[in-house]
């Protein structure tokens, strides 16, 4: 049966959707390569709540959270559908592995979820369902999460979870955008690669301790999380293709990943390492 690969894209500062550099092509072109989902779920680190909700708009409400940006940021839209009954599944199987999920309609998509959207699907003609973070949480939880709502892939559904593969904004270098790559963060992607490589899910879920430059390239993990829930809702993590984008402002790290055993759809994207 196909399953599809459950992605994580890196959303980076919400300039990126005025100005793609290498990561808009990149999410255009994955999106160009898959087949067209029936709907897509996405989790945002910009919604961050004690326990999930799960947006159930009929209509998309877009949300701008951010400030101090030029106006024609304000501007952008993503007129994409919700899709109640998929968001009512959602908290169905959450809450049978014991996940008590709510459905909202006082949220939308942020711009965690309509910047990389803006990309990856410009028509915004597929319904979109958001999903809420709990940063407080660890990584195994927000993998329980994923596991929880993997059967969704092979009904049809997109799950991806948007985050940024490295996040500290006091160590970004503001004025260049292109400013090469940092060699701590390169060093903390290096150990993620090798770990997945060796399928070592229990040094993954404890990167904050194994890992390089854990705290440094993510002070607080809320736009790493949504990473684990990506593996856990795929069909086969340790089959995936990393995608590699560079880095923003030396520091910013815009990997995205695909896992699964459909993975492989994306092995020959230009900037793919495919361990699928
Ligand atoms: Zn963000």
């Amino acid at each position: 049966m196909f399953s599809f690969p459950s992605l994580f894209v890196s959303h980076g500062s919400p300039m990126l959707a005025l100005e793609p550099g290498k990561t808009g092509p990149l999410l255009s072109s994955i999106g160009n390569k898959l087949p067209r989902p029936r709907a897509i779920l996405i989790v945002s680190p910009h919604w961050e709540t004690q326990t999930p909700r799960v947006g159930n708009l009929t209509a998309q409400r877009v949300i701008h959270d951010f400030g101090g940006f030029p106006q024609a940021l304000y501007e952008l839209d993503y007129p994409a559908a919700g899709l109640p009954a998929l968001a009512d599944q959602v908290v169905e199987l959450l809450g049978a592995g014991g996940i008590a999920a709510r459905p909202d309609d006082s949220w939308g998509i942020d711009h965690g979820a309509w910047v990389p959207l803006r990309y990856l699907y410009p028509q915004a003609d597929i319904p979109v369902v958001q999903l809420s973070l709990q940063p407080h949480q660890p990584p195994s939880y927000h993998y329980q999460i994923g596991r929880l709502l993997a059967a969704l892939a092979q009904d049809n559904v997109l799950l991806i979870g948007s985050g940024s593969f490295t996040h500290n904004l006091r160590d970004l270098r503001r004025n260049e955008i292109d400013g090469g790559d940092a060699p701590h963060t390169m060093e903390f992607l290096h150990w993620f690669l090798q770990q997945m490589q060796a399928g070592a899910l229990d040094a993954l879920l404890d990167y904050r301790h194994s890992a390089p430059h854990a705290v440094r390239t993510h002070p607080t993990d809320e736009h790493l999380l949504s990473l684990f829930f990506a593996m856990g809702a795929s069909d086969d993590w340790t089959r995936f293709v990393h995608l590699d984008s560079g880095s923003t402002y030396h520091t910013l790290r815009m990997d995205a990943f695909a896992f699964g055993t459909q993975a492989a759809l994306l092995a020959d994207l230009p900037p793919a390492l495919s361990n699928a």
